[in-house]
């Protein structure tokens, strides 16, 4: 018998633990946490424990699969790239490179992000590619960097042990980044206060020195509520302000319009809570503001993050341990996603791609006689719209599922069915996958080399512990070999260590990473510059990358959709602890189905009596977009006239419902706030 325990990263949340996998023989058998690994310190949640069901689960697709007369029937790998690549070279001919759409994935490696992106700008020669990033944290990415310089998390995991103060917002932490929610949780036991702000009463609440329960969309307004109370009570660190920051009075002149009574109005949120919690976060020695997708999927996902950004400015709470703003990222590489360039508007590292002298380093580094174009490339969203509109003609989605995922469900099916040419590459036969001409098979995590980012922009290493089952192939060897059929001679490697060497040589936030450093370190937090460079523990000390830090006066803009007579619910969605985005790799897996093995609307007490629901009935749930059948769960977790869905569920997918509307800058969908009915159908 044969006994291996290999190190690798965690494949859901962007935690980032670490643990060994258990092989037997070949075969993946279970976890065995690792006490060295600075995020985990040897535990895990529930999903990692159970990581193994997934890998092995009936669903995994093993064999390529072709569609003919509306049925798939499964082909060789030789047949499946002739085919893709003769449709490909087809549509490009006919319809040119802007016909054609690119979605990389959050859950695969960072080589395969940097690789898709390469697919897409130098074998397509589009700059339309783009991942699940926009639908959850591109407002961050677009806020921050303009707030600081860098659009990611200023501070590290282990930090939150010895913060003073939490400002959590949007976060459902303790479910969402279990081992983030149980770091902040020791920091509670040791003294550090809670200040959170989220409509429900998640389980944070039972923590909080104060909550508040603001209406969902309402961020800007509170935010600008407590840096009014902070300028009116002297808690501004003035040293900080004038050393570090521009645009202070602009910002100053825009707050003092938000008194905490007009904030009360707007929010929902009494005026005394405004100012206790100003005052918690304005006294705090250092205080940390920890948000999530509550605060970036709106249509002022931007306006919000940058908001969050100038409270932690106004308070000095920058550039130091155990303070900054600190975004959670939810998927296990949605961080290295973005850093790997799967964007529509930069290089891997965030190289503009409208700056020539990036456009002409990677040409030439990717043996290009093209050029790339120097237009930022369509989003996920606009994507979706074009191909509706009959503009984008061929998708190649990898690892993603916009069946689910996406705003206004039936609007994106009607999209993906007026393709000419869909290629699908993922592990499991999705809803998406189910609409594809030809499905690729990939590995899962377990059966490939390379790494993933964490939320903080820890760089991990992921390592192959199986022989990928079936005729599956990772997935950075399927865009070489269709790119090496494509007629490119820049795709060939052995491993994906020759593509994090290529990633090092273009990118220098990664300059200094390599997987021999990686396996003598452990892990490494970019930016990480060159080969003697240590990594980065919090970023912006002493200065920031833009320089000075920006204040932004933001205004106050409603939601896109407010309840009304026909509608007069606000809905609003999120996740849940025993799932992963949109379920394919934890339905699967019989101890989370157990949990919880179908979707379900929490609505209040005092509603569900009005309109005569009780508690398990199916009732239905409308929008504008669509309507969905789903079980009723009667709680006092979501306030009145507020009713909420975890979005994980096909077969009641809260987003059949939600509200595409984009945030203008970061076109990120409100998927946080539309108006909806709820009406009882008797069953
Ligand atoms: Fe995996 Fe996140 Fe759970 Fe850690 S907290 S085991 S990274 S799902």
């Amino acid at each position: 018998m044969k006994y291996d325990n290999i190190l690798t990263t965690c494949p859901y949340c962007g935690c980032g633990c670490k643990y060994y996998i258990q092989v037997i023989n070949g075969v993946a058998k279970g976890v065995m946490p690792c006490k060295e690994d600075p995020v985990s310190e040897g535990k895990l949640c529930i999903k990692g424990w159970n990581v193994v069901d997934f890998v092995y689960s009936e669903g995994r697709l093993t064999k390529p699969l072709i569609k003919e007369n509306g049925k798939f029937r499964e082909a060789s790998w030789d047949e499946a790239y002739n085919l893709i690549v003769s449709k490909f070279k087809k549509i490009k001919e006919q319809h040119g490179p802007q016909a054609f759409g690119l979605l990389s994935s959050a859950k695969t490696t960072n080589e395969e992000n940097y690789l898709m992106q390469k697919f897409a700008r130098s074998i397509i020669v589009t700059n339309n590619v783009d991942h699940c990033a926009r639908l959850c944290h591109a407002s961050t990415v677009a806020g921050l960097a303009a707030a600081f310089g860098s659009g990611a998390m200023t501070n590290s995991i282990p930090e939150f042990e010895d913060a003073d103060c939490f400002l959590i917002t949007g976060s459902n932490t303790t479910e969402q980044h279990p081992l983030i929610g149980s770091r902040i949780l020791r920091a509670k036991e040791r003294g550090a206060k809670i200040i959170l702000v989220d409509p429900r009463l998640i389980q944070l609440a039972k923590f909080a020195d104060i909550h508040l329960r603001q209406k969902p969309g309402t961020d800007v307004a509170w935010l600008n509520g407590l840096m009014y109370v902070i300028i009116k009570d002297g808690l501004v660190d003035e040293e900080f302000v004038k050393n570090r920051t521009e645009n202070y009075e602009k910002l100053k002149k825009e707050v003092m319009n938000y008194p905490p009574e007009k904030v009360e109005e707007i929010t929902g949120v009494p005026k005394e809570d405004i100012i206790s919690a100003a005052h918690i976060f304005g006294n705090a020695k250092t205080a940390s503001i920890i948000y999530s997708m509550g605060i970036t999927q709106h249509t002022t996902g931007v306006d919000n993050v940058k908001s969050c950004a100038n409270l932690a400015m106004i308070t000095g709470n920058m550039g130091k341990a155990c303070t900054g703003v600190n975004p959670l990222r939810g998927q296990n590489n949605v961080q290295g996603a973005c850093d790997l360039g799967a964007l529509p508007n930069v290089f891997p590292g965030y190289q503009a791609v409208a700056n020539g002298e990036f456009r002409e380093k990677f040409e030439k580094a990717w043996k290009m006689d093209d050029k790339i174009p120097e237009n930022v490339g369509l989003t996920v969203v606009e994507m979706t719209n074009e191909a509706h509109a009959g503009n984008i003609k061929c998708l190649y989605i990898m690892g993603e599922n916009p069946m689910v995922s996406d705003p206004d469900i039936n609007h994106v099916k009607e999209s993906l069915e007026s393709l000419d040419f869909l290629v699908v590459q993922d592990i499991f036969l999705t809803e998406t996958a189910e609409l594809a001409d030809v499905v690729l098979p990939g590995t899962s995590f377990l059966e490939k080399d390379g790494t993933f980012t964490g939320t903080d922009r820890r760089v991990q290493r992921v390592r192959k512990a199986i022989e990928p089952l079936g005729e599956s192939k990772p997935d950075w060897l399927i865009i070489s070999e269709l790119a090496s059929r494509m007629g490119s001679s820049a795709f060939e490697y052995n491993s994906p260590k020759e593509i994090q060497d290529e990633i090092a040589s273009l990118t220098p936030l990664y300059g200094g990473i390599s997987y021999e450093r990686l396996d003598d370190l452990g892990y490494l937090q970019w930016p990480c510059l060159d080969k003697d460079h240590k990594g980065t523990v919090f970023l912006h000390k002493g200065k920031f990358t833009r320089g000075l830090g920006c204040f932004f006066p933001i205004t106050y803009k409603p939601p896109a959709e407010l309840p009304d007579k026909e509608y007069p619910f606000t809905l609003t969605t999120g996740r849940i602890l025993f799932h992963f985005h949109t379920g394919t790799m934890t339905r699967c897996v019989p101890k989370l189905d157990k949990e919880v093995p179908t979707g379900y609307v929490e609505i209040h007490p005092v509603d569900a009596d009005r309109l005569g629901i009780k508690d398990g009935e199916i009732i239905k749930v409308s929008t504008r977009r669509g309507t969905i059948n789903i079980p009723a769960y009667i709680t006092r977790k979501v306030p009145e006239k507020i009713v909420f869905i975890p979005f994980h569920f096909k077969e009641c997918a809260a987003n059949i419902l939600t509200n595409p509307a984009l945030d203008p800058i970061a076109k990120i969908p409100e998927l946080k706030v539309c108006a909806c009915k709820v009406e009882s159908i008797g069953e």
